[in-house]
């Protein structure tokens, strides 16, 4: 027999049907046991008749029987099943469950971090992880949807590849060919978007993972999951409004609800002089209470600023004193060009960047790309370096700016902290699958772990501890 779907029961009244679940909650009434079986569709009870009694909740069974209406006086109002029950005629225990280490039944914010990371398979079952996951999955496809109908090209980026500065520090691996050289995982694939502009495909996106190591709060983590694209022969109004009817429509397909039609735009001046801070938050309190996203733009922001020399990966980027404030690739605003050149005037130059802001939270940020070589080198200048280092970090960029790259300009959204505001969530981890644990420890597999001696020699390290 097939499988039938939970959710479908209700319109089999009369026939026989093989469901397939998860045991909810059991219930013994002498001969008679009830059970409420859950799959990915819904809940319905089913009632064996000196059958079932072998069963524990959280045992995956087979179970074949008859559909039947329940009693008028027995219809549950609050499930989408609540008007008929399965008579089971056989079943079959698939994977009888242990008790469970971890209560699955309500939202599980009250349960300690550790626990619900270890047995995270488990955790993932409650009905609030599942509709967060499920969430994430279909704003995912809504986004990709929306660009691919606008022409854009998904294209894949390499994991192992050289630093590209995002502001944080870069995770490296051992090469075991070239011992003693490390790559880098990419901290966003911003370089090679902006090739894949000089290779000619114009529009481009990726569900994108970075990796930045850098200090862990609720609304950050190591690894996340960026929206990025990149377009050419774009400028910055370009750019944004194509972004603000991807976004708007992925969100509001979703069930989002939006404050306003039209994203707000402020200046980064006006954001810090009404709010003294450049991720605001435009909601009233009725606003709150409904759900709202406030969506907003920022943009004219300032290109370079003073190092903050408690931050390690700013003191590494900026060795003049001076690091950039979002992008070492942007474009200066037009008027600011050469000044920029000239390096001088450093903190007047504003950027062509633009941040997209919803909640309090940054969920975006791109620009417009600088795509001569006197531009990108003038930026690397400025922060004090070398011709041979500029040469040795970005020399294959100078090259590709000097074979025809078209102007051109991107985004990376952060998809992880726009389902998180979709989901009324406050912490990344509840609508990531396996987060890692505040103190940077895998879900389930207790990374990071030691090598083996032998591993360590292959990759010709030495560890000191
Ligand atoms: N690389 C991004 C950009 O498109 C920004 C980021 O990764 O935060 O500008």
């Amino acid at each position: 027999m097939k499988r039938t779907l939970i959710i479908k029961t209700p319109t089999l009244v009369g026939q026989e049907v093989k469901l397939q679940g998860w045991v909810v909650t059991k219930r013994d009434h002498g001969k008679l046991t009830f059970i409420d079986l859950r799959d990915k569709s819904g809940l319905v009870q089913c009632v064996g008749f000196g059958q079932l009694g072998d069963v524990t909740p959280e045992t995956v069974v087979a179970i074949e029987g008859l559909v039947k209406n329940r009693p008028a006086k027995l219809v549950n109002k609050d499930l989408v099943t609540g008007s008929i029950e399965i008579e089971v005629k056989k079943y079959q225990i698939l994977n009888l469950s242990k008790e469970l280490p971890i209560p699955i039944d309500a939202d599980g914010y009250d349960i300690n971090e550790e626990s619900r990371l270890k047995y995270r398979y488990l955790d993932l079952r409650r009905a609030r992880m599942q509709k967060n996951i499920r969430l994430r999955s279909s704003l995912t496809r809504e986004i990709c949807g929306s660009l691919d109908k606008r022409e854009f090209v998904n294209i894949e980026t390499p994991m192992l590849t050289k630093s590209t500065k995002e502001g944080a520090r870069d995770f490296v691996v051992p090469s075991r060919f070239q011992p003693g050289k490390f790559y880098a995982l990419p901290q966003s694939p911003q370089q090679y978007k902006q090739l894949l502009m000089t290779a000619g495909f114009e529009r481009y996106y990726q569900i994108a993972r970075c990796i930045r190591d850098e200090d862990l709060r609720a609304d950050r983590g190591f690894e996340f999951t960026q929206v990025d694209l990149e377009m050419s022969f774009v400028d910055r109004a370009d750019v944004m409004q194509l972004v603000e009817s991807v976004v708007k429509e992925a969100v509001v397909a979703v069930g989002g609800k939006l404050k306003e039609k039209n994203f707000p735009v402020l200046t980064y001046g006006e954001a810090m002089s009404k709010y003294g801070s450049d991720k605001f938050d435009l909601r009233s309190e009725a606003d709150k209470k409904a759900g709202k996203l406030a969506f907003a733009w920022v943009i004219d922001f300032p290109f370079f600023k003073k190092v903050d020399t408690k931050d390690v990966a700013e003191v590494r980027d900026g060795k003049s004193g001076w690091t950039f404030t979002h992008n070492p690739f942007s474009q200066p605003q037009d008027k600011y060009l050469e000044q920029h050149l000239a390096g001088k005037k450093i903190d007047q130059i504003l950027t062509t960047q633009y941040d997209l802001v919803c909640n309090g939270y940054e969920v975006g940020g791109g620009s417009i790309r600088a795509h001569h070589p006197e531009v990108l080198m003038a930026t690397f200048k400025t922060m004090g370096y070398t011709d041979q280092q500029i040469q040795d970090g970005v020399g294959h960029m100078l090259v590709a700016f000097g074979v025809g790259t078209p102007p051109h300009g991107g985004i990376a959204l952060g998809l992880d902290r726009l389902v998180m505001l979709l989901a009324g969530e406050t912490s990344l981890k509840e609508i990531t699958p396996f987060p890692m644990s505040s103190s940077g420890r895998t879900a389930i597999m207790d990374a990071p772990a030691p090598i083996t001696a032998e591993q360590a020699k292959e990759l010709g390290l030495k560890i000191n501890s």
